[in-house]
């Protein structure tokens, strides 16, 4: 055999070292990450699949381990605004959301800076680049040590359910991705919200940071990504979040062989929250779709969410977890 498809042949199968936070640990993951390798990190989001953002065939192996689809672009993560400063178009509007809401579960979609150093594969070839500084002490610290910013999507099989621990993701990913950095249960749970400016000022994704919060900082009226309307971002419009099982949103009864997910005071298999919170909602939402799912042909019936505040992420999610391609 020659090197060549050796190497191929030991690509598909690595060993995933399982490290944890402690100083030596933190090393080895930086240290993987130079030479182009791939670390599941915790981000306060959820886990992130982690690469070297400004290094090719890094940022491709990404898309392997994945599945991921050559034209759904990866989120950027950063490890202050000096350093998206150096990738994108920054401007006072970016300025001013940043400064309020990062390091947090915001990403800012910008034109990229003329020979930003960012992978082409990263951005899918858009003139645009998403940036995000993730709340997270061990994200941080990777970052501030590598000092290069890093392509992270979600730690999981391209349009499955997101990981929002190390157990999930090594259900996942073992064996295709070099390492994994257990750093607990991620404390938001549901994915960053993400905003554009072009061609107005509009929400792409929700997430914890309301469209809300970011109207009251810019000052002006902020659009949601109209479903109906044309696609101005990729990774839009398909399923994603799928567990295999089916969903059934907005259950206001039970029916017989079905699996519940509850909220509030309801009599359920796992509830989101007895309490109402959307917040422990949001933090429950993957895991408990990890625990109630199966490969047999079954049917998870889920509790009308409230759509305010972070259950417009939670119901994001929940609706296109239900949708099958
Ligand atoms: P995720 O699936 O969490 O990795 O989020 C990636 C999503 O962020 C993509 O599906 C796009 O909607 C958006 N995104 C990432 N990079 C860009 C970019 N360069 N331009 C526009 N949207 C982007
Ligand atoms: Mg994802």
């Amino acid at each position: 055999m020659d090197q060549a498809r050796r190497n191929v042949k030991r690509e598909q199968f690595v060993k995933t070292k399982n490290l944890g936070t402690n100083l030596e640990d933190i090393d080895a993951a930086v240290s993987i990450l130079r030479l182009g390798g791939l670390v599941a990190m915790p981000t306060e989001t959820v886990y992130g699949l982690a690469a070297d953002a400004t290094n090719e065939n890094a940022v491709l192996k990404i898309f392997k381990a994945k599945g991921r689809p050559a034209y759904n672009p990866l989120i950027i993560h950063v490890k202050n605004t000096r350093m998206a400063e150096e990738y994108t178009q920054w401007n006072d509007v970016a300025q001013t959301l940043a400064e309020k809401f990062w390091p947090g579960p915001l990403t800012i979609v910008l034109p990229s800076r003329i020979n930003s150093k960012i992978a082409k594969t990263a951005r899918a070839s858009l003139p645009s680049i998403a940036v995000r500084m993730p709340n997270h002490p061990v994200a941080l610290n990777i970052l501030d040590q590598l000092d290069r910013p890093l392509a992270a999507p979600s730690a999981n099989i391209s349009g499955k359910i997101s990981s929002t621990s190390a157990d999930h993701v090594l259900k996942n990913l073992n064996k295709k991705i070099d390492a994994i950095i257990d750093g607990g249960n991620s404390s938001v749970g549901v994915e960053s919200t993400i905003v554009t400016f072009q061609p107005q000022p509009t929400i792409l994704r929700a997430g914890a940071i309301t469209p809300k919060a970011i109207s009251n900082e810019i000052g002006s009226k902020i659009h949601h990504y109209d479903k109906k309307g044309p696609i101005i971002a990729p990774g839009q419009s398909k399923s994603h979040y799928a567990p295999n099982a089916k969903l059934r949103l907005n259950a206001i009864d039970w029916k017989q062989g079905e699996k519940k997910l509850g909220f509030g005071n309801v009599n359920c298999d796992l509830n989101l929250s007895k309490d109402k919170s959307l917040t422990e909602a949001a933090q429950n939402l993957f895991n408990f779709l990890h625990l109630l799912d199966s490969s047999d042909p079954i049917t998870i019936s889920v509790s009308p969410i409230p759509n305010e505040g972070i259950g417009l992420a939670i119901n994001d999610r929940l609706r296109r977890a239900s949708l099958k391609e």
